[in-house]
């Protein structure tokens, strides 16, 4: 399976959980941190909410 050739640069794109839009890396001056801010919805990661999302994958409603 090589179909996904054109890939390389979309590799490190990160993509909104709530719209499937990409997300830019962005300074938060105030808090002294990168994040990253969807274009679509205005949503905003950053590293630390990251690593919870990843300690507590899908906890449910
Ligand atoms: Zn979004």
């Amino acid at each position: 399976m090589k179909t996904m050739m054109v890939k390389t640069e979309q590799d490190q794109a990160v993509h909104c959980d709530r719209c499937g839009g990409l997300m830019v890396l962005e300074r938060l001056s105030d808090l002294d941190i990168d994040g990253w801010r969807c274009v679509v919805c205005g949503d905003f990661v950053d590293p630390i909410i990251l690593t919870h999302r990843r300690e507590r994958p899908e906890a449910g409603c």
